[in-house]
């Protein structure tokens, strides 16, 4: 077998493919997010070069310093880890989505650093849909206010929902975390006015992202399967 990253890489859209064709979905409905956490600029700059644009990082250095070194505008430069308010004005820059967004006062700062340089910020908001205690994402409880908020920004433009599925080989755990996620997006979808558009749900990676396809992503993020294992 040909392990090099653009076969991989090749082989996730296969994959992809096959998930929309089973459930009757288009697979240009499905945005695929490379994750090149912890992976060599060499590697992104073999994906780019083979026409994929889209890529993921989980922390804001490690974000940064993949912006600055990868230097193709093509690139589209996605934030989708653990989001610390601070760390906004060291992306606001460069980076084109922000898929971790879980508080107001995240939406406000983006805002007004988005503001002074006059650039558009695509976000989704991260909602907690696993059991598993975990700071990132908000509570379902508190999407309506964050979205009604959301609607009156100008830079920040919410695109739809992120969500992380417990972390376990279990499809049936995942499987109702994802309709949970789809759930909140068609129970919010009335929001969907000014700056908010709640069409993109942002879930399923390496080992869920068929389950995630079936329950209606529009993103998935892939790391290890484009990428290999990371140490
Ligand atoms: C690492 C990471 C991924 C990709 O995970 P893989 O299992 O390697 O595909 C997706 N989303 C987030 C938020 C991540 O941190």
């Amino acid at each position: 077998m040909n392990t090099d990253i653009i076969s991989r890489y090749e082989q996730v859209q296969k994959k992809i493919k096959n998930a929309c064709n089973d459930c009757g979905r288009a697979p240009d409905e499905i945005m695929l997010v490379a994750v090149s956490k912890t992976k060599p600029d060499e590697d992104v700059l073999k994906l780019i070069e083979n026409g994929h644009y889209h890529f993921g990082e989980n922390r804001a250095k490690a974000l940064q310093d993949r912006m600055e070194s990868v230097k193709n505008p093509a690139a589209i430069w996605h934030f989708i880890g653990n989001l610390q308010t601070n760390k906004i004005k060291y992306m606001v820059e460069r980076v084109n989505w922000i898929q971790s967004i879980h508080k107001k006062k995240a939406l406000k700062e983006l805002e007004k650093r988005a503001s002074e340089i006059n650039r558009v910020i695509n976000v989704l908001i991260q909602v907690n849909i696993s059991e598993e205690d975990q700071k990132s994402g908000c509570d379902p409880k508190q999407l309506e206010g964050m979205l009604k908020y959301a609607q009156n920004l100008k830079y920040t433009k919410v695109r739809g929902l992120m969500g992380m599925a417990t972390f376990t080989d279990d499809l049936d755990v995942v499987r109702p975390e994802f309709k949970l996620l789809r759930k909140l997006r068609d129970d919010h979808q009335h929001l969907s006015k000014g700056s908010v558009d709640l069409k993109h749900l942002s879930m399923g990676m390496t080992n869920d992202l068929e389950v995630a396809i079936q329950e209606g992503s529009t993103m998935v993020r892939v790391g290890t399967a484009i990428f290999g294992e990371r140490n």
